[in-house]
């Protein structure tokens, strides 16, 4: 039960704020907070929660940031062998405004992320190979996930992508992509629909005559699942009261991905990630927020559900 994540790493400094500040103006903020983040960490860490083994690659600034990200992967029990110290650059960090109105808007300055390239994903081909599953998302170089998919693809290992941030796809990548998990977004987006359109239809339609499977996570209203010979297929969302969504999907593919490596046929692992990630949006915060195992065995018990099977 082996999962390697190809990882972006952000540190996330938080402003709240009355308003927004004007071009020249400077306002004063009513509360900060810091956290570690990232898609790939996160999805990281949740694999690594659900119970799988998970090496990660990526790069960090030599740099306190970097620093709290590699204790935090140690007290994870998460390999961080081919996490390298980008010398040159600092760790990648995102700069959230929150306004007490409920807006937001953030800057991203991805940094040493920027600098995982082939080489690292050569040096790290071990990992790759010797995994169950690949999990990769775009928030690193697309030559770099493409390196890392091709390895994988060549070594009979399953790829997991998930496409977020949104990204057009080199035809190539699509091709070598095992399971496909985008957010409604990012399928309309993928698929060139427009906001109206039924998504059910929109998830038809782009995966009609591809290899692979598509996972569609709707938020609240579940997942799609479209394997096989089962056109469509809905897993309504375990009913709970959510207080925060932010890296709900990243909880949700680290699980589908820590559950397709230990074996499981992909609806029972989209069930599995289904009431892990119905967990995490009942508690704030990212990583931190990603339910171990048994949190999730308790919830499928209760909703009826698949039971995991080790
Ligand atoms: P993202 O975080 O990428 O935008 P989604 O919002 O689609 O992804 O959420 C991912 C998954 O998290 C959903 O498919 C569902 O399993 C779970 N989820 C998200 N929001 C809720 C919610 N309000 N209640 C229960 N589960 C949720």
């Amino acid at each position: 039960m082996n999962v390697c994540v190809l990882a972006s790493f952000m540190y996330d400094l938080v402003a709240t704020t009355p308003t927004r500040p004007q071009p020249g103006q400077t306002v004063i903020g009513t509360s900060f907070q810091t956290f570690v983040g990232g898609k790939g960490f996160n999805q990281a860490v949740a694999a690594r929660r659900a119970g799988a083994d998970v090496s990660v690659i990526g790069r960090l600034g030599d740099d306190p940031f970097g620093e709290e990200f590699r204790a935090f992967l140690h007290s994870e029990g998460i390999g961080a062998e081919h996490v390298l110290a980008d010398a040159g650059s600092g760790t990648g960090v995102g700069l959230p405004l929150v306004e007490t109105g409920g807006q937001n808007s953030i800057v991203i300055v991805p940094r040493a992320n920027l600098h995982v390239n082939r080489h690292d994903v050569a040096a790290a081909s071990n990992a790759i190979v010797s995994a169950d599953v690949l999990l990769v998302q775009l928030e690193l170089p697309m030559e770099t996930v493409l390196a890392a998919v091709r390895l994988a693809h060549g070594a009979g290992v399953r790829v997991v992508l998930n496409p977020a941030p949104y990204a057009t796809l080199p035809r190539d990548l699509l091709a070598m992509v095992d399971v496909i998990v985008p957010n409604e977004g990012e399928l309309r987006q993928l698929a060139g629909a427009g906001a109206s359109d039924p998504i059910e239809q929109v998830a038809i339609d782009f995966w009609r005559g591809r290899r692979g499977a598509l996972v569609v996570t709707l938020g609240e209203h579940g997942v799609l699942v479209l394997d096989g010979d089962v056109p469509v297929e809905r897993v309504p969302a375990v009913a709970v009261a959510a207080v925060d969504t932010i890296g709900a999907g990243d909880t949700f593919c680290g699980n589908l991905g820590a559950r397709l490596a230990a074996g499981d046929d992909l609806r029972t692992a989209v069930t599995v990630a289904n009431a892990a990630a119905a967990l995490s949006v009942q508690r704030h915060g990212g990583a931190p927020a990603a339910p171990h195992a048994d949190e999730t065995a308790e919830v499928l018990a209760h909703s009826g559900a698949a039971a995991i099977q080790d």
